[in-house]
């Protein structure tokens, strides 16, 4: 059999994730052939195909190698321990799916530390990464494990406290369920299965993620033109310090020079205050499409 060329991709179906990874995706430049059943789709100016499942099962195929790499939460890398072994391993964060898995519960229950939760009935869909916690804060709680609406389980009496994925905190607080605990902060990464890959597939790999770095620093990046006098070039550095030496070039008619640079932060109004304060003027922010270093 010959060394396998293309490499697979497995990200969410349809749910939270879908729309963004497929768009980050595109950002890529990859170019994707959608299947009627939409189960596969490969990608036409590429060696990827994407294989489109419930986020759930992600793990369980890196951890069998039935895919090469999964866009998937960092709650469910960790709650499936796949890194743990060696089954796979976080290649990069990709900024968006935040979320964080919290402990809350009703708000007339009192909550002094993790000790407060001896001998509690906590109900969560995430047992593995809950078990870790209150081991590491020596509490014995019984956790009980529901697949879904676990912020109903107080009313219901199943449970005393629970232990979910929360974003904004609407859903709790529409249950009278009030934050305590952070347990672990999530964001959506891509993770790569512990399989090897053959030469080919390592080189779209690279690729890829040079790509995914090139797509995520210009995110991050803006690129900032403006004129000032040459000697209020060191007051503008220290104001938006940026990626490299800034770019200076003289003007024809005046005595002032174009600046320009790559500022790695967002640039606030404040930001281009205090730029015409160090003496600049015609500031230009504008969005950087890609960057590759
Ligand atoms: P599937 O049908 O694929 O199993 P699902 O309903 O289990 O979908 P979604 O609700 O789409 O999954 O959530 C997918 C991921 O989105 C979560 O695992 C988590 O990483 C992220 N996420 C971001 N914010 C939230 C939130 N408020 N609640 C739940 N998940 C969130
Ligand atoms: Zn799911």
């Amino acid at each position: 059999m010959s060394a396998p060329a293309r490499i697979r991709i497995a990200i969410q179906k349809s749910g939270r994730l879908t729309e963004k990874t497929v768009s980050l995706l595109d950002r890529c430049g990859l170019e994707f052939e959608w299947s009627k059943d939409r189960l596969f789709s490969s990608c036409e100016n590429m060696g990827i195909d994407l294989m489109l499942v419930r986020d759930d099962d992600i793990p369980g195929y890196l951890k069998d190698g039935v895919c090469d790499l999964g866009v998937v939460g960092l709650n469910m890398v960790k709650e499936s321990e796949i890194e743990d072994t060696t089954q796979a391993e976080v290649l990069r964060k990709l900024g968006f799916g935040q979320c964080r898995l919290a402990l809350a519960q009703p708000k007339d229950r009192s909550y002094a530390g993790a000790k407060s939760l001896d001998g509690a009935r906590i109900a969560t869909s995430y047992p593995n990464t809950l078990t870790r916690f209150l081991e590491n804060a020596g509490v014995t709680a019984k956790i009980v494990e529901l697949k879904g609406s676990v912020e109903i389980a107080p009313t219901l009496d199943v449970a005393d406290v629970v232990c979910d994925l929360v974003s904004t905190g609407r859903t709790l607080r529409s249950n009278g369920l009030e934050e305590v605990e952070t347990i672990l902060k999530s964001e959506c990464v891509l993770v790569k299965s512990g399989k090897t890959l053959s030469q080919e597939q390592a080189a779209t790999l690279d690729r890829l993620l040079q790509r995914l770095d090139g797509v995520m620093n210009a995110e991050s990046s803006k690129y900032v033109m403006m004129n000032a006098p040459l000697d209020a070039v060191d007051r503008i550095r220290r104001v938006l310090p940026g990626l490299e030496e800034p770019t200076v070039i003289p003007l024809a008619s005046k005595d002032k020079v174009a600046v320009h640079m790559v500022a790695r932060e967002p640039v606030f109004w404040e930001t281009i205050e205090r730029l015409k304060e160090a003496g600049a003027s015609s500031i230009l922010v504008v969005p950087i499409e890609k960057m590759i270093s």
